[in-house]
């Protein structure tokens, strides 16, 4: 039998269709390889029995001929999305052991298309982060090392855990969540694809809330076709989210291999950054260079306010943020530490129950949200937001199908090799994709190439509101010219 944790989803649902295996016989293989991983600390809690359960079920109803599109297919759950009574903590100690008595939409969904559920990954305490590192569970380890050397590197945030488990093949795909780039700044270090959606596309409907006009939640899988096929699940109006809009859910598989030609592709000039690596430089142009010869048109375009989306973006997601963890008091749930009086309690519990970045990122946002400041920084930020979000309009507006950028600024780094005395420093790795999420469009981070340590390194393409299938058609002319990457096993 093919080594069961290898394959893509495609090659699974294959593999399951034409009954060379069961869905038990690959869960178990996952949760075997799980097991073998425990070093990375992708997991933060493995749901064995549950996911045998649900294994069983599905191939009972495989059997039977009534297996959705995701039948049998063992998935990893970022810690941020809402598992019915099963322990979601969005990797923050406030959260305590907070049992939800439901079920996010868009586990839900996967859920109803036959997906089973190996358990929930770790990620950035409440998703803020860019490294993994503010988990109270502790940091994730990315399965990728620099050649030669046995440093621990960050496979990126928030969804560290989710691309983690991807690139080791201890889940065939996973859930994930984007404020600022958490989806594919993770996919960008560890040759991971990751979609962030148009925001309103994916129902935010018991996802524990970040920066609620920012958030949306994606895939990441190991290929672009596997992202389309989860997308289509996640996908999807939900009354129950109010910024979720109605507009049917394509077929998104069927973007994969339609051609590109005659395609304008945007490559903006603001994006090249003094003192960017040459190896980042030269994977750039060589990803547009793919594109032309699948007979895409490259134009150079401007997005004139780029360079203010970083510091807009570090107020807006702050101000939302502080206003959104307002409701851990240490009363409704998890945590809960005593006090004299009602006031102690809410400050002893906070103090105790958030983490540091989370400490910071809620008094950035009470300061420039309270009423001396209000306009001078939120409303400020809120115009700056638009202007971003009105240059990606005009670009739009000349016909541009796509746009192509870097994902990241650089590889992955070292574990506690950043941001310790200065947390801009950590910041800085968003550069390239907060806009998108400032502008409510969607992007795509695929694999494109190594830099000289051997480390992957992604590029961007980010598209027209709620067209999601041109970066799943362009997407796939650079996975098939750069290839696919996996990390030697060393775990
Ligand atoms: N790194 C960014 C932040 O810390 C984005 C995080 C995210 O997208 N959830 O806010």
């Amino acid at each position: 039998m093919t080594d069961l944790t290898s394959m893509t989803i495609a090659e699974a649902k294959a593999g399951l269709a034409n009954k060379s295996f069961t869905s038990l016989e690959l869960t178990d293989a996952h949760l075997a390889a799980i097991e073998a991983a425990r070093s990375l600390n992708a997991f933060i809690l493995e749901t064995p029995d549950q996911a045998r359960a649900m294994a069983r079920a599905i191939d009972a109803r495989i059997a039977r001929g009534e297996g959705g599109p995701l039948a049998g297919i063992p998935l990893g759950i970022k810690d941020l999305f809402a598992t019915k009574d099963v322990r979601t903590t969005a990797c923050s100690k406030i959260l305590g052991n907070f049992v939800p008595p439901y079920e996010s939409t868009v586990t839900s969904q996967l859920w109803r298309d036959g997906a089973v559920m190996l358990g929930k990954l770790n990620n950035d305490e409440f998703a803020m982060g860019s490294s993994n590192e503010t988990s109270c569970f502790g940091p994730v380890v990315n399965p990728w090392r620099r050649e030669g050397s046995n440093t621990s590197l960050v496979p990126g945030g928030s969804s560290g855990g989710s691309a983690s488990a991807v690139a080791a093949l201890l889940c065939m795909g996973a859930t994930a969540t984007d404020t600022g780039g958490s989806i594919r700044q993770p996919a960008a270090f560890t040759a991971t694809v990751g979609v962030k959606p148009t925001y309103g596309r994916c129902s935010r409907w018991g996802i524990v809330a970040f920066a609620s006009s920012l958030d949306q939640a994606g895939p990441i899988a190991r290929t672009v076709r596997d992202s389309a096929i989860l997308m289509r699940s996640m996908a999807g109006h939900d009354p129950k989210d109010t910024t979720s809009v109605d507009i049917g859910v394509p077929d998104y598989e069927a973007a994969i291999g339609k051609s590109v030609k005659g395609m304008k592709i945007g490559i903006p000039k603001e994006y090249r950054l003094d003192g960017m690596p040459a190896e980042i430089e030269k994977l750039w142009t060589e990803g547009a260079a793919w594109l032309k010869a699948a007979g895409a048109e490259l134009v150079e375009v401007s997005l004139p306010h780029t360079k203010y989306a970083l510091p807009a973006y570090y107020i807006v997601a702050p101000a939302e943020a502080s206003s959104n963890l307002a409701r851990y008091d240490g009363v409704r749930y998890g945590l809960r530490v005593p006090g004299r009086s009602i006031g102690e309690l809410y400050e002893n519990t906070r103090a105790e129950g958030f983490g540091d970045e989370v400490r910071r990122r809620v008094m950035i946002g009470t300061y420039v949200l309270s009423a001396g400041y209000y306009d001078a920084y939120y409303l400020r930020a809120q115009k700056v937001r638009t202007l971003i979000k009105k240059d990606f309009e005009d670009c739009f507006a000349k016909g541009v199908n796509a746009i192509l950028t870097p994902a990241t600024p650089s590889a992955a780094f070292g574990v506690g090799e950043k941001g310790g005395a200065d947390p801009v420093e950590m910041y800085l790795n968003d550069i390239f994709t907060v806009t998108v999420n400032m502008a409510g469009l969607p992007g795509i981070a695929v694999p494109a190439g190594k830099d000289a340590q051997g480390l992957p390194l992604g590029l961007q393409l980010i598209g027209r509101p709620f067209d999601e299938q041109t970066l799943f058609s362009l997407g796939e002319v650079v996975e098939q010219a750069a290839g696919r990457f996996t990390p030697p096993r060393w775990w």
